[in-house]
């Protein structure tokens, strides 16, 4: 890397690089430090609403993702006892939108687009094995300290771009503050490639089921189904993934003739946090690292792009 640079992005995550795209296309030299090796593989967020489509647009981004994804004109709400309680329909927004609908697309999808976009500009770059760990600010410039596999490297830039992340190092390097609160539940996502709308006929793509205890958001996704359900925060790994306990959920959320066939499954905790602030001088925060909440209605993902096109 050069020693001297216009904007550090610390986070190849989704927020790191639309901010990345949108300064490169400006002219703006711009370094993306990503922890991982590559890009996060990981199945996060896969719903891409309309106003954010419409941003992604401006860059040439959102036919790419199109062409990945699957376009959900519709999104219902159930109750698990009786049924179909509403139905929206995204065409009646279609005079506010170019993209009167959700596009359900999974967000590694998007990095990776974005990633390939980059190399077309000799300007950008993405570094990997490169995690951010400290950074001190005149009222120039920013001195960025980050670890290589090589060892310890730092680099001077115009301003820092905190986008790693609900725990972002560059928040912590700042004593930044991040309050708010845990959800006294842990969530469970579980992946099935069974049609649930042939299982369940009139079952909506994106369906958000009612119950005091058992609610579901359920959401169908290109080349799968995904469940993501509540369960109690005793609840161990091993009894949350256990293959008898997920069948009876997905058995009573959704009744089907045969076993299901379990892919993916995953378990985390839920939060909603601030930042006491989203700036401090030459040092701002974007996406995540700025404010997480739950993952319910897929605003996290959106609201941080949201952030990285209003700052870039
Ligand atoms: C199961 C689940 C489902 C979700 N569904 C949705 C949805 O449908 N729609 C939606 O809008 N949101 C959804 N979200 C939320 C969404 O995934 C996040 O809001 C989004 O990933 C935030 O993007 P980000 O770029 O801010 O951070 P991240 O995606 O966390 O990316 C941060 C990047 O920074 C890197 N990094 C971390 N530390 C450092 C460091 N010290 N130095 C350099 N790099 C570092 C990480 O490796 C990572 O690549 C979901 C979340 C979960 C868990």
């Amino acid at each position: 890397m050069t020693n001297k640079t216009q904007i550090i992005i610390a986070g190849a995550g989704p927020v790191g690089c639309v901010v990345g795209l949108i300064l490169a296309r400006a002219g703006i030299s711009v370094t993306i430090l990503e922890s991982e090796n590559d890009l996060i593989p990981e199945l996060r967020a896969s719903t891409f609403h309309p106003p954010t489509l419409d941003m992604l647009d401006d860059l040439g981004v959102t036919p790419k993702l199109i062409d990945q994804g699957l376009i959900t004109p519709k999104i219902q709400y159930r109750d698990l006892e009786d049924g179909l309680v509403a139905e929206f329909d995204h065409a009646l927004i279609d005079d506010r939108t170019k993209h009167p609908y959700r596009l359900q697309c999974e967000q590694f999808k998007l990095t990776r687009i974005i990633a390939e976009m980059l190399k077309e500009f000799p300007h950008a770059e993405i570094s990997f094995d490169s995690k951010f760990v400290d950074a001190s600010q005149t009222d120039n410039a920013v001195r960025v300290f980050y670890e290589t596999p090589a060892g310890s490297e730092q680099v001077t830039c115009d301003y820092l771009i905190g986008a790693d992340g609900s725990r972002s190092e560059v928040r912590k390097s700042q004593k930044i503050e991040f309050q708010g609160f845990t959800y006294p539940e842990q969530f469970v996502t579980v992946s099935v490639p069974e049609d649930v709308d042939k299982i369940v006929p009139g079952m909506g793509h994106v369906c958000y089921i009612a119950h005091p205890t058992q609610w579901c958001a359920l959401i169908h996704a290109p080349d799968y189904w995904r469940f993501l359900f509540p369960i109690p925060m005793e609840t161990t790994k091993e009894e949350a993934f256990d293959d008898d306990f997920l069948e009876s959920r997905l058995q009573h959320l959704a009744p089907h003739q045969e076993r299901y066939a379990i892919q993916l499954r995953t378990l985390y905790g839920v939060n909603q946090r601030v930042a006491e602030t989203y700036r401090l001088g030459r040092i701002l925060l974007a996406g995540d690292s700025a404010h997480v909440n739950n993952p319910l209605g897929g605003m996290g993902m959106n609201g941080g792009i949201h952030d990285g096109v209003n700052l870039a």
